[in-house]
């Protein structure tokens, strides 16, 4: 194996299938992503953990969407971590990178950072929605926050939203090459029964609360296939799934070479933000002309910084705010707060 196959696999998702079980599948491989994901931030440990686990599923799912514009994660709880959301950009064209951004919100003061960070969202939702972009009604799923991670969640979703058997492995961490800085690695895999006309469960599901899981829609044959390669994914190891050692396609000949394994190009993933000065301008023309000079500062100008990226925008009160400048007509790109809370925030004060 040489440095270069290794690095061909980095930030990328693979698509593959397996013949004899009807099961289809994604491996992805976030580093540079997730790096830059996380580097920008001073997040605590538990909410670096829960973002990295957010932005691998959101690689493996987004991929496996007809996607022409955007889908997105939100994790909402009422406990110290508020809120996870992250968005997956279909490529502009096939070839060129799909793009990815992530942001947590948390309470600072009662987060244990140290601690889980799944458990203290608490009570809430997990939701999943599909915008293809401009004139089209977003499609959005929602089912509770349920298990004991988000993988768990989106199981759940799959299960209970899509009638869709699903299952996620994914792991996350710092790794350090030789004479380099610590830098964030992770893999995951996604796979997914094909829809067969899969029976609708009847009772409700064995899952908390009586929410479907997997095995409450399969019966027969599926549910053998579903088993027995659900058995094969439990033998993976965490550095198999990272990498950069093992490539995907070797480990999908490991896990299951029995089950007909095929591969389809692999799409590579970038880091991306779509804010700019104009959507952030059209986000704070909600706010009246009090709140405005609320927010300048002593220099006389007001900030804001984009919470995905980092960017940092100032502006001139006099041309903000619900009697300043008439906004420009609002992208379907998310950095309005009315449908993604919070990804700009007014970072000035008096
Ligand atoms: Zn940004």
């Amino acid at each position: 194996m040489n440095i270069g196959s290794q690095i061909a696999w980095d930030d990328t998702v693979l698509p593959f299938q397996l013949d004899r079980s009807d099961t289809r599948g994604r491996v992805a491989r976030l580093d540079g992503v997730l790096q830059r994901i996380l580097g920008q931030h001073a997040y605590p440990p538990a909410i670096e953990a829960l973002v990295a686990e957010a932005a691998l599923l959101t690689a493996l799912i987004g991929q496996t969407i007809k996607l022409r514009w955007k889908l997105s994660l939100q994790i909402r709880g009422d406990g110290p971590t508020r809120l996870i959301v992250t968005d997956y950009f279909a490529p502009r064209e096939d070839g060129t990178p799909a793009r990815l951004r992530a942001y947590a919100s948390y309470d600072g003061d009662a987060l244990d950072g140290e601690g889980d960070a799944f458990a203290q969202l608490g009570a809430g939702h997990f939701a999943i929605t599909i915008d293809q972009g401009e004139g089209m009604v977003p499609y959005q799923g929602i089912t509770p926050i349920s298990g004991r991670s988000l993988a768990d969640c989106a199981r759940t979703y799959f299960a209970q939203s899509e009638q869709l058997p699903t299952r996620f492995s994914v792991r996350f961490g710092k790794a350090r090459a030789p004479g380099e800085d610590a830098a964030w690695r992770g893999g995951g895999m996604m796979i997914q029964q094909m829809p067969q006309g899969a029976p609708e469960a009847q009772h409700g599901g064995s899952g908390e609360g009586g929410l479907l899981l997997p095995d409450d829609i399969l019966d027969g044959a599926e549910a053998e296939n579903w088993y027995r390669v659900n058995v094969l994914l439990d033998t993976v190891e965490e550095m198999e799934l990272i990498g950069p050692h093992v490539h995907p396609t070797e480990l999908l000949v490991r896990l299951f070479h029995e089950e007909g394994p095929r591969v389809f190009d692999a799409q590579p993933v970038a880091f991306g933000c779509t804010c700019s000065p104009a959507k952030v301008r059209d986000s704070l023309s909600i706010y009246p002309a009090e709140a405005i000079a609320e927010m300048t500062t002593r220099d006389g100008i007001v900030t804001a910084d984009c919470q995905f990226c980092g960017a940092h925008y100032e502006f001139d009160p006099a041309t903000l705010g619900a009697d300043g400048t008439p906004p420009s007509s609002v992208e379907p790109d998310g950095s309005d707060p009315a449908r993604t809370p919070g990804p700009t925030g007014p970072s000035g004060g008096p």
